[in-house]
């Protein structure tokens, strides 16, 4: 049987520029996809405002570009996908799939672990406020490509999530399930961060009818145990000067052969043709 293209993605969000960390899942996924002859995609998850900093986007861009990681088709910016977004909700209320939710942060922590989903009782029902998905089918169960069957716990998986927030901005998992659905994203490869978030996920491709994309999560870099680089604990910024170290070390991480210093598009066609899913680490590993 013929197999479907593969078609990768990497999906930052524009909150600062790109760090270690974000070059590893950046890397693993063009690697993984270059390795298959697939696409691989980049999408820039613009919808928090509030979280966003000025520049970062066209960085983020410019930093690829510097690093050989050329892209496929135009960059999609999620901030152009509103509308599309708006009318999944708008559908989903109206089957009754989704409801809205007033319940204050205060309420949510008594009811303990997880959303008891009282707001979704409600006759008649709520017409402003935060939106849930009623969750009738929830995922507890997935099998990751490197990292094998995960589970996750029960509470957590058919929890009645939020697909937009209370300010009015449309929830991550909404808005990365619709557009990987809408690309035609055959694999999700990314940091070990969002492993539980692929349940959700999920339960999301399932209920708008996409059909899912494999899971490839990799280890995360931390810079104590624990506590992931990250554009929120102030990682610095990797180098757009000097992409041969640290593409060597980051294939490193990734527990990939090393290259020959060359400009970046070799080292990274080196990579492509030596790259070793099996060999890829399934631990964090601490780099400062
Ligand atoms: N935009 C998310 C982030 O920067 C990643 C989304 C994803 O890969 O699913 O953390």
């Amino acid at each position: 049987m013929h197999s479907k293209a593969y078609i990768g993605r990497f999906a930052p969000s524009p909150s600062g520029p790109l760090h270690f960390g974000s070059l590893i899942a950046a890397l693993g996924s063009y690697l993984r996809a270059r390795a298959l002859q697939g696409k691989w995609l980049v999408r820039i998850e613009d919808i928090d405002p509030p979280r966003e900093v000025a520049g970062a986007s066209q960085g983020i861009l410019s930093t690829l570009e510097a690093y050989g990681l050329h892209w496929d088709d135009s960059v999609l910016f999620q901030s152009s996908r509103l509308a599309d977004y708006e009318a999944q909700l708008q559908q989903l209320l109206s089957q009754d799939k989704a409801y809205y939710c007033q319940c204050t942060r205060k309420q949510i922590q008594a009811m303990g672990h997880s959303y008891d989903g009282r707001c979704g009782r409600l006759t008649p029902a709520l017409n402003a406020g935060a939106i849930r998905i009623r969750n009738t089918q929830p995922i507890a169960q997935f099998t990751d490509q490197l990292m094998g069957k995960i589970r996750v716990e029960e509470d957590f998986a058919s929890e009645d999530f939020i697909i937009k927030r209370r300010d009015g901005l449309y929830a991550y998992q909404l808005a990365v399930v619709m557009d990987d659905g809408d690309q035609g994203i055959t694999e999700v490869v990314r940091g070990c961060d969002l492993l539980t978030s692929s349940a959700r996920q999920t339960t999301l491709f399932n209920l708008f009818e996409y059909h899912t994309p494999n899971w490839l999560h990799l280890p995360l870099a931390c810079a104590e145990p624990g506590r992931k680089l990250s554009k929120q604990n102030h990682a610095p910024a990797i180098d757009n000067r000097a992409p041969q170290q640290s593409i060597q070390a980051a294939l490193r991480f990734l527990g990939q052969p090393s290259v020959d210093i060359d400009t970046p598009e070799i080292m990274l066609a080196q990579a492509v043709t030596q790259f070793n899913l099996d060999a890829i680490p399934k631990q964090q590993q601490i780099i400062l």
